[in-house]
């Protein structure tokens, strides 16, 4: 009887630690995606080949209006399809969809077939010199694109444009940051 008792116990207590890891897993996941900033269909159905990650700058002063519509306004006067990044991160750290990421995007030359290309408003001072103006909440949202892309699609390399152009885009050293 005692040892019943014993049984009964112990399977009591392995099932109630059972449920206790199970929740717990379960609201890690709930943290997880509701955290998460792309969605993760849309990355596995890209239909292309991402190798690499490219960072760019909207070059624009902190008081100028940037947004993905003006963006797209600009590039198709540029002779673009449409907006040529497939994201743009605003000063309040949000993140706004581009170009769509199955696209090839339009955003440095020779490097768009199988990239990504990611724009934060700003870049430049109120006097026009190109700076690093990224506020807090921009840098955290690059860093977690990032991370996402990289999971979506392996530890790919992140540049900046200016490595690719003799240009000061994005205005920051993307290599000590990234690589
Ligand atoms: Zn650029």
């Amino acid at each position: 009887m005692e040892r019943k008792k014993a049984i009964l116990l112990t399977t009591g207590a392995a099932l109630l630690v059972g449920a206790c890891v199970l929740f717990y897993n379960y609201r890690k996941q709930i943290k997880y995606y509701s955290n998460v900033l792309i969605d993760r269909a849309k990355l596995k159905l890209v239909g292309r080949t991402i190798n690499k990650i490219i960072i760019h700058c909207s070059a624009t002063k902190p008081n100028q209006a940037c947004t993905v519509e003006l963006i797209d306004q600009w590039h198709r006067q540029r002779g673009f399809n449409s907006i040529g990044y497939h994201f743009v991160i605003y000063q309040d750290g949000t993140l706004h969809e581009g170009r769509a990421l199955s696209e090839i995007g339009a955003h440095c030359v020779g490097q768009n077939s199988d990239s990504i290309g990611i724009c934060y408003v700003g870049g430049l001072d109120s006097n026009g010199k190109a700076t690093d103006t990224r506020t807090e909440e921009q840098r955290e949202t690059l860093k977690k694109v990032v991370a996402e892309l990289k999971e979506a699609y392996g530890d790919i390399p992140v540049y900046g444009h200016n490595e690719f152009a003799n240009k000061a885009c994005p205005c920051f050293n993307v290599e000590s940051e990234f690589r």
